[in-house]
């Protein structure tokens, strides 16, 4: 067990026999960063992970907001190659806030001396595909250029902040930043906090800053469907349940659509169901996280009556927590406006009855009183002006492609994947791009929206194996077809049209990309299954990869 925290590029542990720096360089030390390190260390390939963070955990590393915690449930948000790891590890709650969640990555870590393998510290700038080579260079802000056989991306698929064009954003004097980029010293006790935004990040952080700040404010523009996420302690008898069941928890992770722990799909269906008897089974199943959507009706998000229903429910029960007939109007969305998994619904800890609060006002920033600017001690809107001594940007994200667009990825035709994906993100699975040979994306556009520990193993599991072949058979190039990519581009879209998340684009989604002012909406996510994702995925691997061109090439 070793907890080096910044491996060198001297260590002979992951310096790779070819011609190249290292055979694999992953970018990212979040779960991905962890998964490719143990399986490409068991293919036999030299492994460097880069991190511009300081630490491994990613999105965990990153959002230290207060308040924030996984939505999926502990136990099934974790790595699985291990089962002594599995069996080892315990939770302390149903939803780990961040730090037991980055203190879980940390031990993966630990147990399996993977820190050699990780520089921290490094921000990648550029990376290049070199024709003459079949390989990648990359260079860093510090200045060092690595190569590599193999770039891969575990750069996380809402990992890159979107910063809102307001008015007047630079003359603030007080703090201001993104949630993500939550200063880890900041403090708000007694302060006066804005929070501009009410997506999953707000419902989780506005309960704990109540706590102590002398007055928090948000500024909603779109209400969400906010389910509850009922947090409970982690008990001696359902760890023990947990543990003496682990094989098929995984297994219901990978059998499940969205790569939960699930009992769905249900079999049943709300058309052909009487409303008392739907309402029963809404009741019944009120146990909080997703799993209200999937372990009650199978028809939710693609029959639209049905998904009235279930909004409907949502909304009472909303509702039902508000002193003030007022903002639960304001908070609860219209279920006329748009359909529930539209927008990501977020889970509550608290949010709902902590706008109770007499320090705690929620201002409608869509129709009562747009913002105008943000000033020198605050915010303006069209009614009032409010002093703040701190604003939370927590305005989301530009999901799946925002960090692979952030600095210049260059593929064999010399463009890059910021270029390519300016109209439609395009990808083979969500792993591979047309015209970046010797790329894999970990979790990329065009893959599924699911639990997300679940789809980053089968992904690396792919990779290695597609990597395996080439070591095997003396590949050592492989171009993604073309043609495969604009099949599963139709695929993907011809889905997706068939759910109720295609109306995303009317509410500024970001599983749409609807949320970003650079590019327009577009289809960003598979949404037939999860498990359906992973079979295809396997039988990909079990056909010798049918998307790939494979190349021996001459140096
Ligand atoms: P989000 O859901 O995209 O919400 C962003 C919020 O900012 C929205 O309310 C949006 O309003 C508002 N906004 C954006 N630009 C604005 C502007 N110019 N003026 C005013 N308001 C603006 O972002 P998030 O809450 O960070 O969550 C993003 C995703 O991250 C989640 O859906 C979830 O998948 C993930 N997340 C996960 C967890 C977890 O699993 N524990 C926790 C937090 C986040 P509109 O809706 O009107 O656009």
């Amino acid at each position: 067990m070793t907890t080096n925290p910044v491996g060198t590029a001297q260590n002979n542990a992951d310096q790779s026999k070819s011609d190249f720096d290292f055979d694999a360089i992953g970018i990212g030390a979040g779960f991905a960063g962890l998964a490719l390190i143990h399986y490409l260390r068991e293919t036999g390939l030299s492994v460097r992970i880069l991190d511009r963070g300081s630490d491994v955990g990613g999105t965990w590393n990153w959002n230290c907001y207060p308040g924030a915690a996984t939505d999926s449930e502990s136990y099934y948000y974790c790595l699985t190659f291990s089962k002594e790891l599995l069996q080892k590890w315990s939770w302390t709650k149903r939803y780990p806030g961040w730090k037991e969640t980055q203190a879980y990555m940390k031990f993966v870590a630990d147990e399996c001396d993977m820190w050699p393998h990780i520089q921290f510290d490094t921000e990648v700038v550029e990376a290049e595909y070199m024709a003459d080579r079949g390989g990648w260079q990359v260079k860093t802000a510090g200045g060092e250029t690595l190569t590599c056989q193999y770039l891969i991306s575990g750069m996380g698929m809402i990992s890159e902040p979107m910063i809102p064009k307001i008015e007047g954003i630079e003359s603030f004097e007080g703090s201001i930043f993104h949630s993500s980029r939550w200063p880890r010293d900041l403090d708000y006790a007694g302060k006066k906090v804005a929070v501009i935004g009410s997506g999953s990040t707000t419902v989780q952080m506005v309960p704990v800053l109540a706590e102590t700040a002398q007055n928090v404010t948000v500024f909603q523009r779109t209400p969400n469907y906010i389910l509850p996420a009922m947090q409970r302690p982690m008990t001696a008898e359902w760890e023990k349940e947990i543990k003496d069941n682990y094989d098929a928890i995984v297994q219901k992770c990978r059998d499940h659509s969205f790569g939960m722990a699930f009992d769905s799909p249900t079999g049943r269906t709300v058309e052909g169901t009487s409303l008392g008897e739907v309402q029963r089974v809404f009741e019944e199943n009120w146990k909080g996280s997703f799993r209200w959507v999937f372990e009650t009706f199978d028809d939710l998000l693609t029959n639209r009556e049905a998904n009235r229903l279930a909004s409907e429910f949502i909304t009472t029960k909303m509702k039902e927590q508000i002193d003030d007939p007022e903002i639960a109007d304001l908070v609860a969305p219209n279920v006329d406006d748009y359909p529930l998994f539209a927008k990501r619904p977020p889970l509550d800890q608290g949010y709902l009855k902590s706008l109770n609060r007499h320090n705690v006002t929620l201002v409608d920033i869509k129709k009562k009183e747009p913002l105008v600017e943000i000033t020198a001690d605050g915010i303006k809107t069209t009614q009032n002006s409010y002093e703040f001594d701190i604003i939370v940007l927590a305005t989301g994200f530009k999901a799946y492609t925002g960090a692979l667009e952030a600095f210049p990825i260059r593929g064999d035709q010399g463009e890059t994947l910021n270029e390519k994906w300016q109209r439609s993100s395009d990808s083979i699975m969500g792993v591979c791009v047309a015209g970046f040979p010797n790329l894999f994306i970990v979790t990329g556009p065009q893959a599924p929206f699911a639990n997300l520990p679940t789809s980053i193993e089968q992904n690396v599991i792919w990779i290695s194996r597609c990597i395996q072949k080439m070591r095997h058979e003396g590949y050592n190039v492989f171009k993604p077809r073309i043609e495969a990519e604009k099949e599963w581009t139709a695929h993907t879209a011809d889905i997706h049209n068939q759910t109720l998340m295609a109306c995303g684009d009317e509410v500024n989604s970001w599983m749409m990309g609807a949320n970003r002012d650079d590019k327009g909406p577009r289809v960003l996510i598979y949404f037939g299954g999860a498990n359906a994702y992973y079979d295809r995925m396997d039988q990909s691997a079990d056909e010798g990869f049918p998307e790939l061109e494979f190349v021996k090439l001459d140096k």
